[in-house]
Order: structure tokens, then C-alpha cells, then sequence
């Protein structure tokens, strides 16, 4: 069995994530880290939130909080929201933990050993009145491309342009709104990306189990060359910036960007865990301590390949440390709402908590698996999300599942009937069941969530065309050994599709199987007999409805809520 590190990357501080973000890495990252542990695998799957930045001291500010009791309770919402939808990490950390201040300082010096940090002076905006430099979103002004009067130091929501805070017309304090603003030196570290180039493409070139999408991003950077990143910020909330374990001199206010550190609290996390479970964490991180034989998956946004496939890996190439670094990585693209964009900061779009209020995680897990932003980006409607899980869940799986339970009910007093013999139905339904075992077999390997699904959307398809022609209601009248046969068939249908849907629909699964009374959800081996495994005598009992249909109103009381198509 193989050791198998799974992390997605970390959803950040300021508040409950929404659906997009759900579907582009955390949902896939568990999904497939179910699949996994269901093939009896050790999983580790890491996760955590990402508590530095500006952003988080600006969300603080507005919620009038301290930055440090404010990233305390938005961490406490996302992982009970994360635990509701059945994310199945084994641990959720906080960048802000010692584990990740230790190892940021530990990478910073390891770099700085290597002559791959430099002190250099940079232009910064100084805002007199405030008695601070202003980084990034602390600034605001008239953006010098397209004249937004609101422009950020570091991007215009406007036009979309990155930014550097100098280049700001008519700047302004976003803290106080003071003009008084002036141009000042200031000392920040870089790291010196420009020096291990070769190395970091050399790396890039040998990694075989990359997703094209995320290869294609890699290279583009690599392409338009490095430049070398100032990995320090002015501001008060981070990881201290320290030499020899006291303030570095001149950098007493600064703190390590969030770039540099977040990506860092993978292991930090991982450390975390370990602390907590007694259990040890450098056999999953370091070459030469046990981590040779683990793989190592990332699931991100396309947003983030390029700190994943380039920043990251030179922070950990530039140390010159065996540390474990990323196998494959799987990127998605954006799940839109409608035609624009789910956002955060604008609260648009449906976000975890709420969409628990209108329907349970399976619905949501089983759209955003099956109609994901996966080879291209994709787009959340109401209409087709009320359309598939009518469909998929309502008519075929729900309906499937129901029926035979319900006829065995009410036919074979409630349990799994012995008698008859399988015939040539069953031999060909075997047949057919086995090659769609396979294929999702085949796609959740290969991480295809998309074909994945459409695979499991099969082998139901093949369910109910069984039901169809073996017609166990209709045998019962004439030749009852025979509609036992398809009774049990079918009976042992449900249990595999509980296995095969646990993944996906870890809660659904659940029912379905003990429906039939079983509790064996592991992930089916190829050529084992699953038609025939169910003890004959066994209980049955069908749950209460395990799939409604989303009704018109419904949809028209969402849209009404939450916008639609004029959103
Ligand atoms: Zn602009």
C-alpha cells in the first residue's frame, strides 16, 4: 500500500469560502483522497487556512476586531464548514501556528546560507500621518492604465493590471484616507530567483505527473523569466523577520510576505498533526528521513500554479535541503456564477454555510464533481444544477435504489432472498458492471472527476436497464425463484453503488449501503464477484427518500435570494 500526502491549497482568512473555491481544490482534494484511503491506501490529506497578509488585517479592521481574534474565529467557521461538507482532512492548520513560524525562519535562513537572499532598498509609499509605509492594499489611488479612481497598490479591480504602489496617481491612505503621502527608502529581503532558474526548470522538466494545464502555467513563468521577489512587508501581523532568533536590525517592523510563508505551512501543518496525534512528520517531508516512497499530490486553482510550480519550489530548491516536493498537481479552472465571477470580497454567489441551509453536501458534492471547472472553466446556474440532480440523483440513483429495496420489502419479507440460479441477464450485467468498475477505476486514477462521475453515472444507467428487462415484479407473478435472482442482483447493485459513490457522496453512501445492511464501503477490486455478496437472509429496509427533486420554486426562491442570471 502506498503512502499517499495530499494537500489543497489554502483557503484564505477573510471569510467562508464559496462554491468556486470549494470545487477548484478542496472538494477534488477530498474526493480523491477518499478514493484513496477506500483502496485501503495511507492517506494524509493537509489542509489549512492562510492567515497573513493585508487582506487579513483590512477584513479585521472592518469587522473591528484584532487581526489575531479575527483569524481565531473566521478559522473556526471555515473548518466547521469544511467538516459539514465532509471534507475529510486529517488535519486543518493555521498559518499562524509556531510550527510555520519556525520552518518559514528556517527556509529564510537556509536561503540566506546559500547566498540566495539579499537586503535591497526599495521605494515605498510612507504615509506620514498614519507613521507607516503603506504595502500592497494599504494603498489606494488612480490607476495609471485606465484612470480607476480606486485603484490598490497591488492590482485595479478595474482593468485587472498588477500594480506596484509607486506606480498609484494621487495616492491615498486606505487606512486613514490621508493624502500626506510620501516616497521613502525603506530595506526589504529578496530572494534571488534569478540565481536558480536553471535548477527550478530542471526540476519543472522532470516532473512526469503534472496536469497539462499546470506544466503549460509552469513554463509560461519560466519563459518570461524569473525576476527576483521581495519577500518582506511593512507590516505588523506575520511571521517577524529575525536574524540569529532576535529582529533582524533595520527590518523591525517588517514581516515575511504571505507568498513566502503560506505555501511553507503545508509542512507546518503537517507538523501541527504530528504534535497533535503523536505521530511523526518528517518521514512525509524529508528525502532522508523516510519520505522517499511517498507521493505527494497538490490540488489548486489555475491562480495558484504559478507560487506552486515556481515560488514555492524555489524556496524549497534554493534551501538545498531533501525536501519532499510536489508529484502531481491538479489545477482547476474557475467555476463562475453565471456569467461573472464568484467573489468573495463582493459576496457574490452562494458560499458553503448557505448552501447547507438549502440542501445537504451530497447534492453540492455531486454537481460540483460531476460539472466541475475541470478541462475548461464552468458555470454555476441554479437551472442546471436543479436540472442534473433531478436527474442523476433523483431519476437514476435515488429511484434504482428505492425500488428494489422497497419490492424486496414488500415481497421477501424485507431481506435478501436466496433461491434461483443467475442466468445469462446476470452474466452479461456482469460483464458490463465490471468494465464500469474499471473505467472509473481508470478516471479517478487518473484524477478526471468529470469522467469519474460520468463513469459512475454509468454503471446506475446499467442498474435500472437491468431492472428493466430481469423485471422482478413481473417474474414474482409466474416463476418466483427468478424474480429472486433479480431481487438479489439488484439488492447487491445497491451495495456496490454505495462503494462506488463514497468518494463523491460520503453521507449518501452511507445510506445506501446500510439500506441493504451492509457497511463495507471500500473501493471495489477489479474482477471480484460483487453481485453475488450480500449474506442471502439479510435485512433490508429502505431509507426515507435519499434524493428530492429540486422543485421550480425552489429555484425561483434561490434566484430570488441570491441572484441569478441578471447577478
Ligand atoms: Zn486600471
Amino acid at each position: 500500500m502506498a503512502r499517499i500526502l495530499i494537500t489543497s491549497a489554502l483557503p484564505y482568512i477573510n471569510g467562508i469560502k464559496h462554491l468556486g473555491n470549494l470545487a477548484g481544490s478542496m472538494l477534488p482534494a477530498d474526493v480523491w483522497a477518499r478514493f484513496k484511503r477506500s483502496q485501503g491506501h495511507e492517506v494524509l490529506y493537509i489542509c489549512a487556512t492562510d492567515e497573513h497578509g493585508t487582506p487579513a488585517e483590512l477584513a479585521a479592521a472592518a469587522a473591528g476586531q484584532d487581526v489575531r481574534t479575527y483569524c481565531d474565529e473566521q478559522h473556526q467557521i471555515q473548518k466547521a464548514a469544511g467538516e459539514a461538507f465532509g471534507l475529510s482532512y486529517d488535519h486543518f492548520g493555521r498559518s499562524s501556528n509556531p510550527p510555520n513560524h519556525r520552518l518559514t525562519q528556517h527556509f529564510a535562513e537556509a536561503l540566506e546560507a546559500n547566498g540566495l537572499i539579499e537586503e535591497r532598498v526599495d521605494r515605498m509609499i510612507y504615509s506620514v500621518d498614519d507613521a507607516r509605509f503603506l504595502p500592497d492594499r494599504y494603498v489606494e489611488g488612480t490607476c495609471p492604465h485606465c484612470a480607476y479612481p480606486k485603484a490598490r497598490g497591488d492590482q485595479c479591480d478595474n482593468c485587472g493590471r498588477l500594480l506596484d504602489p509607486t506606480d498609484l496617481i494621487d495616492p491615498y491612505s486606505s487606512v486613514s484616507g490621508s493624502r500626506n503621502i510620501e516616497v521613502r527608502d525603506t530595506r526589504h529581503l529578496y530572494l534571488l530567483q534569478t540565481k536558480i532558474e536553471p535548477q527550478i526548470r530542471a526540476w519543472v522538466d522532470g516532473r512526469t505527473g503534472w496536469q497539462p494545464l499546470a506544466k503549460s502555467i509552469a513554463y509560461k513563468h519560466l519563459d518570461e523569466g524569473l525576476i527576483d521577489r521581495g519577500i518582506t512587508r511593512d507590516l505588523a501581523w506575520g511571521i517577524p523577520v529575525l536574524k540569529d532568533g532576535f529582529p533582524r536590525p533595520g527590518m523591525e517592523d517588517k514581516v515575511f510576505y504571505v507568498w513566502f510563508d503560506a505555501p511553507v505551512e503545508y509542512i507546518g501543518a503537517t507538523q501541527e498533526w504530528a504534535e497533535k496525534h503523536g505521530k511523526t512528520w518528517r518521514d512525509w517531508w524529508r528525502l532522508d528521513e523516510g519520505a522517499e516512497d511517498v507521493r505527494y499530490v497538490q490540488f489548486m486553482g489555475k491562480d495558484n500554479v504559478a507560487f506552486h510550480t515556481v515560488s514555492f519550489p524555489a524556496t524549497i530548491i534554493g534551501s538545498d535541503e531533501p525536501w519532499k516536493t510536489v508529484d502531481q498537481l491538479k489545477a482547476f479552472n474557475w467555476l463562475n456564477w453565471y456569467g461573472g465571477k464568484f467573489s468573495t470580497s463582493q459576496k457574490r454567489g452562494v458560499f458553503m454555510d448557505q448552501a447547507l441551509e438549502l440542501l445537504p453536501a451530497d447534492y453540492w458534492r455531486w454537481h460540483l464533481t460531476a460539472y466541475g471547472p475541470e478541462g475548461s472553466d464552468a458555470a454555476f446556474t441554479w437551472e442546471q444544477f436543479q436540472s442534473t440532480t433531478n436527474k442523476d440523483l433523483a431519476d437514476v440513483l435515488g429511484n434504482f435504489v428505492n425500488r428494489i429495496v422497497k419490492f424486496a420489502e414488500s415481497k421477501f419479507d424485507g431481506v435478501v432472498p436466496d433461491g434461483g440460479a443467475p442466468g445469462p441477464m446476470e452474466a452479461k450485467l456482469a460483464e458490463d458492471i465490471a468494465a464500469g468498475i474499471a473505467e472509473a477505476t481508470a478516471q479517478f486514477e487518473a484524477m478526471e472527476f468529470r469522467k469519474a462521475a460520468v463513469a459512475l453515472r454509468a454503471t446506475w444507467v446499467l442498474g435500472n436497464e437491468y431492472l428493466q428487462e430481469a423485471a422482478p415484479w413481473t417474474a414474482f407473478k409466474t416463476d418466483v425463484e427468478r424474480s429472486a435472482v433479480g431481487v438479489r442482483t439488484g439488492l447487491n447493485l445497491v451495495a456496490l453503488f454505495a462503494r462506488l459513490a463514497a468518494p463523491v457522496m460520503p453521507f449518501s453512501a452511507e445510506k445506501i449501503a446500510a439500506s441493504v445492511g451492509a457497511t463495507d464501503l471500500s473501493w471495489p477490486e477489479a474482477g471480484a464477484d460483487v453481485l453475488d455478496v450480500l449474506p442471502r437472509g439479510q435485512k433490508v429496509a429502505a431509507a426515507d427518500v435519499l434524493f428530492r427533486k429540486i422543485e421550480d420554486v425552489q429555484v425561483a426562491e434561490w434566484t430570488e435570494r441570491f441572484g441569478g442570471a441578471e447577478a
